[in-house]
């Protein structure tokens, strides 16, 4: 299934595309793409519906984030080899965990506002995991039990905030409008094997960024499996899980974006998502 919220920023609404791939409102059947909806019984809810008999969606609407009230928006950094390489950096002996403020979630074609006085605002297209049952201390082997499904996600990082100021990497991480997610929620029987997907991203119509998760330093699971040990997983959880190579910083000279740009992205049979970069003004 591919669940989705629609409508303005704060009031989305859920749906679902039917085989057509149109939009049917799923507000009659649940409150929203959250918490308990994402569960095996909630899914299995979901997917008992004859979805000819819901509401048809017209028009284009603007669409939400995929997953309404997330509780930890988790990031592994550095988990594809060369882009560790394009950094600058070492291949991590574990994954490198950092979080993203849950403020910076966004639509995914919401426009990309480039924080005020930022310099250097980079892209980052990566797989999206996203947490169906609570998991703590969980087995590699049964990790991806507990995952409802996945989606796009665009780590958009402001360098100077993340690099050259003090602390922790989560000030350049966490701007917001930095976490747009989707445009849907891809359930896992739909995703046999997630280490076999393919990744890009195109800026102005070029293409900066391909990838696949088959590269991947610590794969879905491991990562899954590692978190557990340190925090408990809740349904709605967000784990992003690094970025192929090709990012705005690894080029020489750096490229980093301005108002203007159009990030393009997405993943192979998980759709894409736009975004038109503009200057803060408010
Ligand atoms: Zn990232």
């Amino acid at each position: 299934m591919k669940l989705l919220r629609y409508g303005g920023k704060g009031q989305e609404k859920p749906a679902i595309l039917d085989r057509e791939g149109r939009i049917r409102d799923l507000s009659g059947q649940v409150k929203d793409i959250a918490a308990a909806v994402l569960s095996p019984d909630g899914l299995a809810r979901i997917a008992a519906l004859d979805l000819e008999r819901l509401p048809l969606v017209t028009g284009t609407p603007r669409l939400g984030p995929c997953v309404g009230q997330v509780g930890k928006f988790l990031c592994i950094g550095l988990n594809y080899s060369d882009h560790a390489a394009e950094s600058g950096m070492a291949i991590p002996a574990e994954p490198v965990l950092f979080m993203k403020a849950t403020s910076a979630i966004a639509g995914p074609a919401d426009d990309v506002v480039i924080p005020r006085g930022a310099q250097k605002t980079d892209w980052e297209v990566e797989l999206g995991v996203v947490i169906g049952t609570r998991a703590s201390y969980v087995s590699e082997k049964d990790a991806l039990q507990h995952v409802a499904g996945y989606c796009v996600v665009n780590d958009l990082s402001e360098r100077a905030y993340q690099l050259e100021g003090t602390g922790q990497w989560v000030k350049g991480k966490s701007c917001d409008g930095f976490g747009p997610l989707g445009p849907w929620l891809v359930t896992r029987d739909e995703v046999p094997d997630p280490q076999n997907l393919q990744l890009w991203l195109d800026l102005n119509e070029q293409r900066y960024q391909e990838g696949s998760t088959a590269r991947m330093i610590f794969g879905v699971a491991e990562i899954i499996s590692y978190l557990s040990r340190y925090m408990t997983l809740y349904p709605g959880d967000v784990i992003s899980t690094g970025t192929p190579p090709g990012v705005g910083m690894g080029l020489r000279p750096p490229r980093y974006l301005r108002p203007g740009d159009r990030l393009r992205l997405g993943i192979v049979g998980l759709g894409e998502q736009n975004q038109v970069c503009v200057e803060h003004s408010f």
